[in-house]
């Protein structure tokens, strides 16, 4: 790659900083955007920036939201009594697939991993927790993965929520411990929500 101008080498430093992709995958990368034609090169990168320009967090639930607030929290259909903890956007859209949850959410972006350093005052617990205060909700599901780290996530809440008067529910084991809600089924899914169980 010696003789490669800099901005091939920029890109393939950039590839190259994405997760799962090697030194090796990103020339292939770089190269590919090399060969392919300007309008759909350029293509992909529009959409990188409008997605860094247009999407943010709901600032309700910390959904992905194109404005103020997400589709989920406007949705006037939804069940506004009922509230479903997550750990990323990415696992409230695979409960959304399954299609059976008509509640709300709220996104916690991330979970209480202290050997990482992440603890409960990085995660969107404060701003749960004033939700659930505000009242109107009769049931709080714990959707978190079924790893040590969710599992203790949910506990810390679950804790911090004790004596509000809500029920408190996790999703049903059908869920292998140690898997994640994002690569698990929507029979899988939507069997764990139906079974959910007192927290
Ligand atoms: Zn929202």
């Amino acid at each position: 790659m010696s003789e490669v101008t800099q901005s091939v080498t920029q890109l393939v430093d950039a590839f190259a900083r994405l997760p799962g992709i090697g030194r090796k995958s990103a020339e292939r990368l770089a190269y590919h955007i090399l060969r392919t034609n300007k309008a759909e090169a350029l293509g992909l990168a529009d959409a990188i920036r409008q997605v860094k320009e247009n999407v943010r967090y709901c600032r309700v639930c910390y959904n992905l939201a194109e404005g103020e607030e997400c589709g989920i929290c406007r949705d006037v259909k939804r069940d506004r009594t009922l509230l479903c903890v997550v750990e990323q956007p990415r696992d409230l859209l695979a409960l959304e697939q399954a299609g059976t949850f008509r509640g709300l959410y709220h996104v916690l972006l991330g979970r209480i991993a202290p050997l990482e350093g992440v603890g409960p005052e990085q995660l969107t617990i404060e701003a749960l927790v004033s939700r659930v205060r505000g009242g109107g909700f009769r049931e709080i599901i714990m959707g978190t993965n079924p790893t040590i780290e969710g599992d203790g996530t949910s506990l810390h809440i679950s804790n911090l929520l004790a004596g509000l008067p809500v029920e408190i529910t996790r999703l049903a084991r059908g869920i292998t411990t140690g898997s994640v809600l994002e690569f698990a089924n929507k029979e899988i899914l939507a069997d764990a929500l139906a079974g959910r169980q007192k927290f």
